[in-house]
């Protein structure tokens, strides 16, 4: 199965056969730095285009700036009319729920960024499950929807296209729980190699 964080940054963990996989120099998973657009934003690890530059809390917040200063309407424009800077991906979250066009536009393509991602993924790993946390995550009644549509349409098996893709029952602990559980497993099962 795959656990993606979604929330500053994006991260995956690739558990294979119950064990973590780390890879050779411990940086599988970085979905954050996939590339997703060639021509795309440069990105904090000096890249441009990553999947975090278009899906990330941060992302999100600043793509929805972007529209506005463009004159989209949105409630958005009220709610940061003196501190743009302010707007956060759960604000964005909050004014599509109450049905703004624009803040569900937004969320919308980063759930299609999100699916094109794990659309690779899944022809790399083919993994059992997809479970999804991190902040971001609150989001899924907009994330998800676009995200099992996304695979559905560019996964090349039927089987696979039918990957199950849920939100984390553990909401904001999941990442601390990992890590409680990565440092216990390490604990219980050294590395005799
Ligand atoms: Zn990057």
């Amino acid at each position: 199965m795959i656990a993606v964080n979604v929330g500053q940054g994006i991260g995956a963990g690739l558990v294979i056969n119950g064990k973590l996989y780390n890879g050779e120099a411990g940086i599988a998973g970085e979905i954050g730095h996939m590339t997703i657009d060639l021509n795309g934003k440069a990105c904090s690890c000096g890249n441009v285009g990553c999947l975090q530059t278009v899906a990330s809390g941060p992302a999100i917040a600043e793509r929805t700036q972007e529209l506005l200063r463009k004159g989209r309407k949105s409630v958005l424009a009220d709610w940061t009319l003196h501190r743009p800077q302010d707007m956060t991906a759960e604000m964005v979250h909050r004014a599509a729920k109450k049905g703004d066009a624009l803040a569900e536009q937004v969320l919308d393509d980063a759930g299609v960024y999100l699916g094109i991602a794990l659309t690779n993924l899944i022809h790399i790993c083919n993994p059992s499950k997809i479970i999804i946390g991190g902040g971001v995550s609150k989001a899924e009644d907009y994330l998800l929807p676009q995200i099992r549509k996304t695979i559905r349409q560019r996964v090349i098996s039927s089987k696979a296209q039918q990957t199950p893709v849920m939100r984390s029952e553990l909401a904001d602990y999941g990442s601390s729980l990992g890590a409680v559980a990565l440092i216990l497993s390490e604990l219980f099962e050294p590395d005799v190699t």
